[in-house]
């Protein structure tokens, strides 16, 4: 079945193809596809971007399509960045900018005032057809200092309590077992599954 990955961000491509390599996928990558829309990220909620950026692609190239947002939150600071972490700082910003950003918030807070999640909605949309939602949530705390060199975002200062490292410590092999996309992407198996089931029949 082939289904088209609608992002532009190549961590996230390496992410989602490795956690979904066995689900019999041929994927079609965004940037393969001359003259594609823009994929854009203006809701005001992690599952209206990712419904917007699927249902672009489903609507550009006549496939299923899958795309995904994410999200880092943290409890001191409300829930931000939120749906806002790849806009924080704006334009120009790099993720050691952003990663100095929450750390500088955060620095009069001690360790257990530094609870934090990231969230991640994948939506599944099929062109003309409806659109399917998956959800998945890894919890942990923000470190002190960046630590690792892994990964990508705001993976160096998220530090996950069972494996006592950050998701840049722990590298791509067991972040992609445990991290919330791997969770929405598990949980959106059973979509893909069917829709195969759809297509054969
Ligand atoms: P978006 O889903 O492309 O809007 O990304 C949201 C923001 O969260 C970006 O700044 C990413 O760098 C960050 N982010 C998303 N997923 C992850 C992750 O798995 N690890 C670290 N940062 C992430």
């Amino acid at each position: 079945m082939k289904i088209v990955l609608a992002t532009r961000n190549p961590h996230k491509v390496q992410e989602i193809t490795a956690i979904l390599g066995d689900a019999g996928v041929e994927w079609v990558p965004y940037s393969s596809l001359p003259n594609a829309p823009p994929l854009r990220e203006e809701g005001i909620s992690l599952q209206e971007n990712a419904a917007a950026k699927a249902e672009t692609g489903a609507a550009f190239t006549g496939l299923i399509t899958l795309a995904e947002d994410s999200a880092l939150e943290v409890d001191a600071l409300g829930g931000a960045p939120g749906v806002r972490s790849a806009r924080l700082l704006g334009e120009g910003a790099t993720d050691h900018d952003r990663i100095q950003e929450i750390l500088k918030q955060l620095r009069t807070y001690p360790w257990h005032g530094r609870t934090a999640r990231f969230r991640c909605v994948v939506a599944v949309a099929q062109p003309g057809g409806r659109t399917e939602f998956a959800e998945g949530v890894c919890e942990g705390h923000i470190t002190w200092e960046p630590k690792g060199t892994a990964g990508f975002g705001y993976d160096p200062i998220f530090f996950v309590p069972e494996y006592h490292r950050t998701l840049a410590e722990i590298g791509p092999t067991l972040k992609n077992r445990i991290s919330h996309r791997a969770k929405a992407l598990e949980a959106c198996r059973e979509i893909l599954t069917r829709l195969r089931d759809e297509e054969r029949s």
